[in-house]
């Protein structure tokens, strides 16, 4: 946890109430069931045995926004579908966190046109980007990571801190 401290050689440790909430809140986070494109399919494999995203308390996809507290924006957003995606983070309750993954979520991307969305944070509030076209699961590990560091430094009150790009490319393996 970081903060905590031992008390001598007594056994006690204190800490925070806000340390054990976002400890308790990194440790069980449940991402929103939904992909919209091509990112999803590394999404997936982030989720499936060789990565095994479930390691870091994160293996319940929910299929509902009402049980869901992390939406992972995996690809382009068209203009048609903005206002679902909209609705569908209205929906989740608070806290709530947002990762924008892949370049066709956090800017457009290749699809520079009147159809789709030129990032998906015209539509919800982003915590973390992740680039790549698709990004690797390393790499949306890597932006869930920094969502956990950036949710243990969160206040109980709900500020939030500004949002986290993740641009370097990661090393790629064979
Ligand atoms: Fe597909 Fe690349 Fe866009 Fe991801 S960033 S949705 S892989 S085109």
């Amino acid at each position: 946890m970081g903060i905590e401290e031992k008390a001598g050689n007594l056994g006690i440790v204190t800490t925070t109430l806000e340390t054990v909430v976002n400890w308790g809140r990194t440790n069980a986070m449940w991402p929103l069931l939904f992909g919209l494109a091509c990112c999803a399919i590394e999404m997936m494999g982030a989720q499936a045995s060789n990565y095994d995203l479930s390691r870091f308390g994160m293996e319940l996809n929910r299929a509902s926004p009402r049980q869901a507290d992390l939406m992972i924006v995996a690809g382009r957003v068209s203009r048609k579908m903005a206002p679902v995606v909209r609705r569908l983070y209205d929906q989740m309750p608070e806290p709530k966190w947002v990762i924008a993954m892949g370049d066709c979520a956090a800017c457009g991307g290749i699809f520079n046109n009147y159809a789709i969305v030129q990032g998906v944070d015209e539509v919800v509030p982003v915590d973390v980007y992740v680039a790549g076209c698709p990004p690797r699961p390393e790499a949306l590990i890597d932006g869930i990571m920094m969502l956990h560091q950036k949710v243990m430094r969160e206040k109980i009150n709900g500020k939030k801190e500004a949002p986290i790009r993740i641009e370097h490319p990661l090393v790629q393996v064979k």
